[in-house]
Formats: structure tokens, sequence, C-alpha cells
């Protein structure tokens, strides 16, 4: 059982910028959509967490999935 958050480093699909995601690790896998903090588009991120606290994000388009 873990909780709480965790950061990560993602670049947004439309406009690669780079800046820290806030994640919410006390679920293993996750998908949501959230407008990029840079360029305001949506960004279709796909977070899991690894059994051993490992946490992976993948960001992508909207529609890409
Ligand atoms: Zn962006």
């Amino acid at each position: 059982m873990r909780f709480g958050t965790d950061s990560q480093v993602i670049d947004c699909p439309y406009c690669g910028e780079s800046y820290e995601l806030i994640v919410d690790v006390s679920e293993s896998e996750q998908r949501y959509i959230e407008d990029c903090y840079v360029c305001c588009a949506p960004i279709q991120f796909n977070v899991t967490v690894a059994l051993n606290g490992e946490v992976c994000v993948l960001a992508q388009h909207e529609n890409d999935c």
C-alpha cells in the first residue's frame, strides 16, 4: 500500500515543453486528461506505478490512444 504523490518531468506532446507533473501514486494505473501548463492543450496521461514504486508517465495527444 502506498499513498501520496510523486513528481515527474514530462514533455508536452504539443509544444514540447518540459515541466513537472505532480502524480497521484495511490493508484497503480491511471488515465486522465490534463491541460498543458504551458500551451493549455489537453494532454492524455497514462500513469503506471510499478511494484517497486517506480512511476512511469506517458504523455500523448488526446486522440492518440
Ligand atoms: Zn504544451
